[in-house]
């Protein structure tokens, strides 16, 4: 009879832990683990560097939203931001810096893509593969990969025969020198509004395709000077402080985005207001002036949108596009805008997180069919049952029109490492949330997500799916999140024991090979 443990993956697969991504999720996972001295992790990285989306975001003028001081790690404050919202090569060195600080980097592969996960159910092990053909396996999978990192192209005709040059917000070519050309911009959310400002400084004309206009409103920024940086450096606790009041601001947001949405009208006529100040021709400020609820998609900060809107080298076209040429884009109105270059800042496939990478469960189960069809949803946005070890960061739900990612992302970590150690304490194998427990949560977010805004504000946006199902938003308070999050309760997950596994596989032995 052959003995199952002499098959390698019975006894020890290559890594207790596989962690996907090196952003701010991926980084922070590894940093708990090794905090906990849980050390046989790997890290897989498609590309060469450490980032995630502050690695592959580089566009001109690219910068975070949210206040630097609590976008970034609770136990890793930064006194020298220079801004209150800092741009992105100071994120992305932020994160560089932080993973060297605490050993992480050792634990990276870079350049491996993966292209699967499958779990074994015989061994309870996922066996991953990459797309150069590698298997990997491991006993729990912690997914970092992002919820806003693969590209939405729009699917409009005849996109492929432009004959100039196109590139996403997320691929900018800064070879291309955009100064002296006519530029097709598509799309005016989070990305382009905040490149449309820089290269309508140099380009000879920008032609802004918006399709929605979107709520801008004035970002309360500004240079933080050496005498700050210093009292963030040595006096004690002025830091912290500062985040924690940014933190509350933020957070009183949700009584108008969930609790009160009668309130986003007091935001509205501020905005209003904001645009009227900016935009002086009646025919461009009744064309950038939204038609739906603030706050029903991502309310936009910036002080220079609105200002690059009026120069006269900028032309918002709000006539829809009908197909793409050699030569430019064609609008509904027989118009063709010829152009030298189209830069689609169209944003990311949020509501198809897992596209390009296959997942399947206990007895094989398709977690990509299965979220197409039921929309994504996860416990806690972390754990899906049919999926034992599967945890995701920045997971269904787990979205924020309000406040720093960073906190959900922290949250879900420390729920992984809970899940982790209840399982070393226990001598557990594997955990899989029931049914239930996931279905009862999801059925009180649903409920809660009915009231908001985000569903009842009048627009279409990437915070629903085809189906229009809100699968990305968190529509609470952050900390009751934190909260949930704080403890598992094994009462939540059917558990395998290490021990009860190993014998099943000994009784059948041939199944495990
Ligand atoms: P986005 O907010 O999804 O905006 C995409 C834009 O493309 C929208 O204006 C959309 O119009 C337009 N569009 C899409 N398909 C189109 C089509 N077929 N024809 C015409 N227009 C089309 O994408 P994003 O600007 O890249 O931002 C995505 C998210 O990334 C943000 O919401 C935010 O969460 C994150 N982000 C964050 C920061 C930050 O500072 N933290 C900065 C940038 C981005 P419709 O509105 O009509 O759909």
């Amino acid at each position: 009879m052959t003995s199952p443990l002499r098959h390698p993956l019975v006894t020890k697969p290559d890594h207790d832990v596989v962690v996907i991504g090196t952003g701010f999720s991926g980084i922070g996972m590894g940093i708990a683990l090794k905090k906990a001295g849980m050390d046989d992790f790997v890290i897989l990285e498609k590309a060469d560097t450490v980032g995630g989306t502050w690695r592959d975001n580089h566009y001109p003028g690219c910068a975070c939203d949210v206040q630097s001081h609590l976008y970034s790690y609770s136990f890793e404050p930064n006194p020298d931001w220079s801004r209150m919202y800092s741009p992105q090569p100071e994120i992305r060195a932020y994160i560089e810096r932080t993973a060297k600080k605490y050993g992480v980097l050792p634990h990276i592969r870079f350049g491996v893509a993966l292209t699967g996960a499958h779990f074994e159910d015989d061994l309870g092990l996922w066996r991953l593969t990459t797309a150069k053909g590698e298997t990997i396996t491991a006993r729990a999978v912690v997914s970092g990969m992002g919820a806003l990192s693969i590209p939405a192209y729009p699917n409009i005709e005849g996109r492929e025969s432009f004959k100039g040059k196109t590139f996403h917000s997320q691929d900018w070519d800064h070879d291309y020198d955009l100064a002296g050309k006519t530029v097709a911009v598509i799309g005016t959310g989070a990305s382009a509004i905040q490149f449309v400002p820089q290269i309508a400084k140099t380009a000879a004309r920008v032609e802004l395709f918006q399709r929605t206009a979107p709520w801008v409103m004035p970002k309360p920024d500004r240079a933080i000077g050496t005498l700050e940086r210093a009292a963030n450096r040595y006096i004690p606790g002025f830091q912290r402080s500062f985040r924690e009041l940014i933190y509350w601001y933020l957070e009183a947001r949700v009584l108008g985005f969930v609790i009160r949405p009668s309130l986003m009208s007091k935001l509205e006529g501020m905005a209003r207001r904001y645009i009227a100040k900016h935009i002086k021709d009646p025919e461009l400020r009744a064309k950038v002036t939204p038609d739906y609820t603030i706050g029903c998609k991502r309310i936009l900060l910036s002080n220079d949108y609105y200002q690059a809107l009026a120069r006269p080298n900028v032309d918002v076209i709000t006539t829809g596009i009908a197909r793409i040429t050699e030569k430019g884009v064609v609008t509904t109105d027989g118009v063709e805008h010829a152009v030298d270059a189209i830069i689609y800042g169209t944003g990311f496939k949020a509501t198809d997180m897992l596209s390009g990478f296959s997942i399947t469960g206990v007895g094989g189960a398709d977690l990509n069919a299965r979220w197409k069809e039921d929309g994504a949803q996860a416990y806690l946005g972390t754990t899906t049952t049919g999926f034992p070890n599967l945890y995701f960061l920045m997971g269904p739900n787990t979205g924020l029109g309000h406040s720093s990612m960073v906190y959900m992302i922290e949250s879900q970590i420390h729920y992984v490492m809970e899940a982790l150690k209840l399982m070393k304490a226990r001598g557990y194998h594997h955990m899989d949330v029931k049914p239930e427990v996931q279905a009862d949560f999801n059925r009180k977010l649903a409920g809660k997500l009915d009231g908001t805004v985000w569903n009842n504000g009048g627009c279409l946006s990437w915070y629903r799916d085809d189906k229009g199902r809100n699968v990305t938003l968190w529509p609470d308070f952050t900390f009751r999140f934190g909260h949930a999050t704080a403890k598992i309760n094994a009462a939540d997950y059917v558990a395998t024991k290490t021990a009860d596994l190993a014998a099943r596989q000994k009784a059948a032995p041939l199944a495990a090979e």
